[in-house]
């Protein structure tokens, strides 16, 4: 397939921002595209190449892109570099400049969909001290057949640049406008994503074997399963409305969701948001595979910091030291950890997704055995309101943040937050009852104490409906000159020139970031806002809703994506339960 194609869809997707129309555009693009090249075109628009698990990084640096460009146009470095200075975008940069040159070089191969993405992913596989002078080889070759737009999107791709703004969710129902033919269908295709964690192989599957071939799709070993998620509640009353007679509470402990896969000694570790993160945690890779009596298994569990003399949960931020490349011996052993069993996905080659909680937790306890360093989370079935209000005090006095509640009979329903499990965090001295997790999309340089970082952010709640991120507050308080310094160091990378198009914000900011990274924020209340984006309208015309004296709680939240920020419809709930509680206080 030409790579001009995707070049001029990417083109036009870039103008917009709106949901709808970008579907349209991805569901033209997929009906020219080829069976076997669609899985390629879904990773590619996400700009990666592969699905997030397997850790396939391009990393290309400008200072390398700008090399090959002089190499493949004959342009000089400085002459780029003062293009680039003046747009910020290199793939801009080189559309002009390329633009210069095509009057004078030859076709040598024509740069196709396929081309250009096997060659990327040569270049991502690319290590050792050679690697710079053969990834300049394979850039330069594909810039020199491309015309100036394809080249622009090639560099932009390569350096990570390409921001279209398609979540995971436009590009299924593109999918499923394309290949299925009712809307129902849609369901179907999430449940294969869900499982699978891999949108390019659900796509690949849906445009050649159709919707049999997408109910064949299973959980496999490996491959991470995307998490279940809660629903918040604010009272043990709502918890028990929402729940009925009888229900099961485990602790709700504050450290880092692992999705654990196991077979014999082999042992593979998932993040929340499905990255593999194995090499931060030595100790549970070596000490899982002896607790466990199945052939297979995939088990879910939290991994706490503890204090290793009293036993004692610790708060989440010490396992931050263990996410570091080198010395991770010495963090091992400097930050101890239990690791926490809640759930059990898979076991002996099937499925335990369709088992009902009861089910789960039964062979969870039957396979694993508990040590000192493995347990089974605390749970209890509650039958009255006591039941709830003592394990929950427990909970918060063993240093957890609260309950988490399931219902007995329900199974695990991958990827999607629904009302089967409710989460019930301990209140904080903030007013609004809960903390918000906020994703961060601008900053403003620091005076006095905090000049040379981030002195206050820009935070945004999620539009789910939109796939947008809606601006809701500005935070400059609660940050310890610790965090400020690893927050600088966390988004300086992510600045960008111009904003993300997934950012609606109408208050401007010094620098805007991807919006990529969550942090954790308390507030006073929340209040209707002439400026703000997040829940436009909804309660009333032309008024957002933004957070009055928030307050950053020390918690970035790196297992967060940001599509796991706290949503508009969240942010209207609050609004409208502190609304009842002034409500209900003026009548007493
Ligand atoms: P939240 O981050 O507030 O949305 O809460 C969900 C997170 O709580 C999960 O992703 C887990 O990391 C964590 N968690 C702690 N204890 C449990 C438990 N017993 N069951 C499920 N998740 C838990």
């Amino acid at each position: 397939m030409e790579f001009a194609i995707l070049a001029e869809t990417f083109s036009k997707m870039e103008s917009t921002r709106k949901r709808l129309e970008l579907t349209q555009f991805l569901v033209e693009l997929f009906k020219k595209t080829p069976n076997e090249t669609i899985s390629k075109i879904v990773y590619l628009l996400q700009g990666k190449l592969r699905p997030d698990f397997e850790g396939i990084e391009l990393g290309v640096a400008e200072k390398l892109a700008i090399k090959s460009i002089s190499k493949s146009s004959g342009i000089p470095i400085k002459k780029i570099e003062e293009e680039y200075r003046k747009g910020g975008d290199l793939g801009h940069a080189a559309t002009k400049i390329l633009e210069q040159k095509t009057q004078t070089t030859f076709l040598v191969e024509d740069i196709t969909v396929e081309r250009v993405y096997e060659t990327l992913f040569k270049i991502a596989k690319l290590e050792g001290n050679r690697s710079q002078d053969m990834k300049m080889k394979y850039i330069s070759s594909l810039l020199n057949d491309a015309n100036p737009l394809e080249a622009s999107f090639i560099l932009k791709i390569l350096l990570g640049t390409l921001r279209l703004g398609v979540a995971e969710n436009t590009v299924m129902d593109a999918l499923s406008i394309c290949f299925t033919s009712e809307k129902e269908n849609r369901k179907i295709l999430e449940l294969a994503y869900n499982v699978s964690s891999d949108l390019g192989k659900v796509a690949e599957v849906v445009s050649s074997e159709g919707l049999d071939g997408i109910k064949k799709f299973k959980a496999i070993l490996f491959n991470p399963i995307r998490p279940m998620l809660a629903e918040r509640v604010k009272s043990e009353n709502e918890a028990i409305e929402k729940m009925g007679n009888e229900f099961a509470a485990e602790y709700k402990l504050d450290g880092e969701r692992v999705q654990i896969h196991v077979e014999g000694e082999k042992v593979v570790l998932f993040s929340r948001s499905l990255e593999n993160i194995s090499s931060f945690y030595p100790d549970i890779i070596e000490k899982i595979p002896e607790t466990i009596s199945a052939e297979n298994i995939i088990l879910e569990g939290e991994a706490v910091a503890i204090n290793e003399n009293t036993g004692e949960f610790l708060p989440f931020q010490e396992l931050m030291h263990r996410r570091r490349k080198y010395k991770i011996e010495k963090a091992v052993s400097q930050y101890p950890i239990t690791i926490n069993l809640f759930d059990i996905l898979f076991c002996n080659n099937e499925s335990c997704l369709d088992l009902s909680y009861s089910e789960r937790r039964k062979k969870m306890e039957d396979i694993v055995k508990e040590n000192n360093f493995v347990k089974h989370i605390p749970m209890t079935i509650i039958k009255k309101e006591s039941d709830i209000v003592e394990f929950f005090e427990n909970s918060i006095n063993a240093g957890s943040e609260g309950l988490m509640l399931k219902m007995p009979d329900k199974p695990y329903q991958a990827g999607s937050r629904g009302s089967f499990w409710l989460k019930l965090k301990r209140e904080y001295q903030n007013e609004l009852g809960d903390s918000l997790d906020l994703v961060v999309i601008g900053g403003y340089f620091g005076k006095g104490r905090r000049t040379g970082n981030y002195g206050t952010l820009l935070l945004a709640s999620y539009d789910e409906d939109e796939d947008t991120f809606t601006s809701i507050c500005k935070v400059g308080t609660g940050f310890s000159d610790e965090s400020l310094d690893q927050l600088y160091q966390i988004l300086y990378p992510k600045v960008t020139i111009k904003k993300n198009p997934r950012i609606d914000s109408e208050m401007e900011a010094e620098v805007w970031f991807e919006p990529e990274l969550v942090i954790e924020v308390v507030a006073s209340e929340i209040t209707l806002s002439p400026i703000h984006k997040a829940a436009r309208d909804h309660i009333r015309k032309g008024a957002g809703l933004a957070l009055r004296f928030p307050k950053f709680t020390g918690k970035i939240r790196l297992e967060k994506t940001p599509e796991d920020a706290s949503t508009n419809e969240e942010v209207v709930t609050l609004y409208q339960s502190q609304k009842k509680i002034a409500h209900d206080k003026s009548l007493m």
